[in-house]
């Protein structure tokens, strides 16, 4: 590793905000104290690598989350904010990956939703 980083002293170099550095660290520390931020979560989570924040800000989604259709990574989170938050909460005529209408249309909006309880036991 010495071949990659070359050792300096600095310390005349910082002087001048040394007396700073309190100040800055009490404040970063508040700050993690303090409540999460008040953002929307959203692809940006996610893209263009995941945050490392996803298991404290994103909810805990049930087993049956629209998310966990087959290609709906992003339309699962326009439902989700539809208020379509489970699989057996869609409405026959909603939009989805070909593969998937063609697989749920029989199942979703009705008593027996037996192929999306089906479905998900497949981990899809
Ligand atoms: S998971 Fe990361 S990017 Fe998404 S809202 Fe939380 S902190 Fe922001």
């Amino acid at each position: 590793m010495s071949n990659l980083f070359v050792r300096s002293d600095v310390t005349e170099a910082t002087r001048g905000i040394e007396g700073r550095v309190p100040s800055w660290v009490e404040a970063e520390l508040a700050m993690l104290a303090g409540p999460i931020p008040d953002a929307p979560v959203g692809p940006h989570c996610s893209a263009p690598y995941e945050c490392p924040f996803m298991a404290r800000c994103w909810p805990a989604l049930p087993p049956d989350h629209v998310g966990t259709l087959y290609a709906t990574r992003r339309r699962a989170l326009e439902l989700n904010e539809q208020g379509y938050r489970t699989i057996h909460d869609l409405p026959v005529d909603v939009s989805l990956h070909p593969q998937v209408t063609g697989l749920l249309a029989p199942s979703v909006d009705s008593e027996s939703s037996w192929l999306a309880d089906w479905l998900l036991n497949k981990s899809l």
